[in-house]
């Protein structure tokens, strides 16, 4: 994959996630791994206007930015996931709305359903809160990554990982999904929650999964 297509298909994805109303306005931001950085979403770009010429390319070791525009504010979270996780091709932070809700609730979403094994384990947590681009939001997500591919971000939103990039928006879908439905049940009553090794058992079913 060249430059160019790299741009076009993160340029791609961002427009996927805005379309799938994952990122209202402005809001969330993408990247994917390449050479020896990632190319990331512009920073306060419309997602309509945006075009391959705007994504930024982030050099890893320095931090240093190349491009027209200054690369997404939340820049250094996905530096440092492509840093601690080597399996990380893509990255997806959103804004998305039932996600969010439970993220200013500061509530993870327990195995309510199997589908909360696609993160990678029994449950989706939260991070505790940080100012939006700082080291601190960068540090406390890692920590709420651990063993996992997404998580929430108290007050803030979500992020998900995938080998691409492409990956990475259909798991920030999927855990939307789930905390939608996770929101509707706890409006009808508790849910109840399955059990450490049926969650084991689908985690390593998920392993081999479309494989
Ligand atoms: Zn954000």
């Amino acid at each position: 994959m060249n430059e160019r297509e790299a741009r076009e298909r993160l340029v791609a994805a961002a427009r996927r996630m805005r379309d799938l109303g994952l990122n209202p306005g402005r809001s969330g931001n993408a990247s994917l791994r390449f050479g020896a950085g990632f190319l990331v979403t512009p920073t306060g770009l419309a997602y309509e206007r945006m075009e391959p010429e705007d994504i930024v390319l982030v050099e890893a070791a320095s931090g240093a930015a190349r491009g027209r525009r200054a690369p997404s504010s939340e820049w250094r979270l996905h530096r440092d996931i492509y840093a601690r996780r080597p399996e990380a091709g893509g990255v997806a932070h959103t804004h998305s709305p039932h996600a969010t809700t439970l993220a200013c609730l500061r509530r993870p979403i327990p195995p309510f359903h199997y589908e909360v094994a696609f993160a990678g384990g029994s449950d989706i947590r939260c991070s505790g809160y940080a100012t939006f681009g700082t080291q601190a939001l960068s540090d406390g997500a890692l920590a709420a990554l651990e063993g996992r591919r997404a998580c929430l971000l108290a007050n803030h939103g979500a992020v998900a990982i995938g080998t691409t990039v492409e990956e990475a928006v259909e798991l920030a879908e999927r855990v939307e999904s789930l905390a939608r439905l996770y929101w509707q049940a706890l409006q009808v009553g508790e849910p109840v929650l399955l059990d450490e090794v049926e969650m084991d058992r689908v985690v390593e079913k998920f392993r081999t999964y479309g494989k």
